[in-house]
């Protein structure tokens, strides 16, 4: 059980508050008790839906919605055209019928590994860079699925590179591996520091194993990893040295120039820039921590020109907490409520050593900043309904959609017990203001009643017109991925159904 303090140093920003919200009509305390459509399903037989619906089919999806969508392809072409571009000096260079013999073959191979290598990881540093187009295109979590998927594939490409070269060149030479990897390390420009690049590579990929990062501690995982940036610095040199399809004046050294500084210039821009502009525009500092449940807390911090705050509901930012023992780590955490002009409120799972410290902070604390990120946002529906489905600190950004999406929602919100429902008289109170419905599925894992709730016919009742709505889910692993599996049963498309990942 927490002890959050409960001594209030001033009035937090709460229900009645005018700017509780910057999207309802003020909250009327004398409606607050008013339970809406919502209804709780326990134990037993399911009950019937209590209240008609009020679905306002009249509102249209946004311009934007599904832009999320539409920009994967357009990455996904860029990628493509990027590569092509980057292997045609190579191919313009090496003349047609001079791969003849196996030597050619190998060095043809190691060359074209080595060009694939390069561009992966310019790729590699592009999708870590924070860069808002790229978030906000296809959402933080996929930007991180891509990096893994090609973390992985960088690492065999530059083996292949390094052993491909080695045996190519050895073939030539007519001499042993041994001796012409001496020869190599010896004699080329650059070469110790391509040696270490790959040394430095190889350890990160290794530590990116599920086992093997789930075994470290987060921060210590999460600093070594940040030594691949010392890849691209060590392996540039031997890059433009190595490269005979690079030489100065040619199409190919001006491309991979242009390359690298695009790729850093990003870095800069999304890692130092827009993070220092934001923070000195907003100077934020905590407000106020107030007890929610059972080890959860929200955090309310204010600061300056909050209305001019590029945020939505649904996204979270990166928050350090600039006191003793957690400003060197900044953590993940979403919006549990859309941005308005007084207050953010982050509202914070105790799960670990950082999260448990949070939950001390002292008003006026200093807050950075970096986001907003990920793309759980209204403006990602292509319907005019929704779905919302919740269990656990999942609540915290459905808490937050429900005030942006369109009237008519359903939330479905998962809980063992009645005790571990946090938000219960915010929902109430959206579901009046947003003519939603809020169903509380309680009970333990096994209990045969949330069990049917949630299987295709109990989704169904509750939801009848699911196929027809967007789904945003967010949970723990286990239920999102069994409601993904009984919405596809339900032929909810998958382009309906919205992901948030709190794990990276
Ligand atoms: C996009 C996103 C949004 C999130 N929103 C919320 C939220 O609104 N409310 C909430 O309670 N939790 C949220 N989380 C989860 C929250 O970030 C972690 O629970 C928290 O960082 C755990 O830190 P810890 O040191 O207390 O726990 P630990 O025991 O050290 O870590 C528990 C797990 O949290 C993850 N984690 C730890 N540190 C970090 C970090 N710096 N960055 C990313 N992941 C980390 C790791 O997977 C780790 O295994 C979110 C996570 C993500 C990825």
């Amino acid at each position: 059980m927490v002890s959050v303090p409960q001594q209030r140093p001033h009035a937090p920003p709460r229900r009645g508050d005018p700017a509780f919200t910057g999207n309802l009509p003020a909250y009327r305390p004398d409606r607050d008790h008013h339970t809406g459509s919502f209804a709780a399903v326990q134990t037993g037989a399911m009950p019937r839906i209590q209240r008609s619906r009020v679905v306002e089919a009249s509102e249209r999806p946004r311009r934007m919605a599904g832009r999320g969508r539409a920009g994967r392809p357009m990455l996904v072409l860029l990628f493509w055209a990027g590569l092509t571009f980057s292997l045609l000096p190579w191919w313009w260079d090496t003349a047609a019928g001079s791969v003849t013999d196996a030597a050619a073959a190998y060095t043809a191979g190691g060359q074209i590994t080595g060009m694939i290598a390069g561009y992966l990881l310019l790729i590699q540093i592009l999708l870590m860079s924070r860069v808002g187009w790229l978030e906000r295109s296809v959402g933080a979590a996929e930007v991180l699925g891509w990096h893994r998927d090609l973390g992985a594939l960088l690492l065999v490409v530059v083996l292949a590179h390094a052993s491909l070269i080695t045996v190519g060149y050895a073939a030539l030479d007519g001499a042993t591996l041994l001796h012409e990897s001496r020869v190599i390390l010896g004699s080329y420009e650059d070469m110790i520091s391509a040696y270490l690049a790959t040394g430095i590579l190889t350890a990160v990929g290794v530590m990116a194993i599920r086992r093997i990062k789930n075994a470290m501690p987060y921060e210590l995982w999460y600093y070594l990893h940040t030594t691949s940036y010392l890849v691209l610095l060590l392996g540039y040199g031997h890059q433009f040295a190595g490269g005979a399809n690079l030489l100065p004046g040619t199409f190919g050294r001006y491309y991979w120039t242009a390359l690298n500084i695009f790729v850093v210039l990003c870095l800069v821009w999304g890692r130092v820039i827009l993070p220092l502009r934001l923070n000195l525009r907003h100077r934020l500092r905590v407000l106020e921590v107030v007890h929610e449940g059972p080890d959860i807390f929200s955090i309310y911090v204010h600061g300056r020109r909050l209305s001019e705050l590029q945020a939505q509901a649904g996204q979270f930012f990166r928050w350090r907490f600039m006191t003793g023992g957690c400003w060197w780590q900044a953590h993940p955490f979403s919006l549990s409520a859309a941005p308005n002009d007084r207050w953010l409120r982050v509202t914070v799972k105790a799960v670990g050593d950082h999260t448990e410290q949070l939950r001390w902070l002292d008003p006026g604390v200093r807050v950075f900043i970096e986001g907003p990120s990920g793309a759980f946002t209204a403006s990602r529906r292509t319907r005019n309904r929704a779905l919302l489905i919740a269990a656990g600190s999942g609540i915290a950004p459905i808490r937050a959609l429900l005030e942006d999406l369109p009237r008519g929602a359903v939330v479905l919100y998962r809980a063992s017990t009645v005790e571990d429902l946090i938000f219960r008289r915010e929902l109430d109170w959206l579901a009046e203001a947003r003519a939603a419905e809020v169903w509380y599925i309680l009970g333990g894992r096994d209990d045969p009643a949330p069990r049917r709730a949630m299987s295709p016919r109990g989704m169904r009742e509750l939801v009848p017109d699911v196929a027809g709505r967007d789904v945003y889910l967010c949970g723990p692993e286990g239920m999102v991925s069994a409601a993904v599996a009984t919405l596809r049963k339900l032929r909810v498309p998958r382009r309906q159904i919205h992901l948030d990942p709190f794990e990276f």
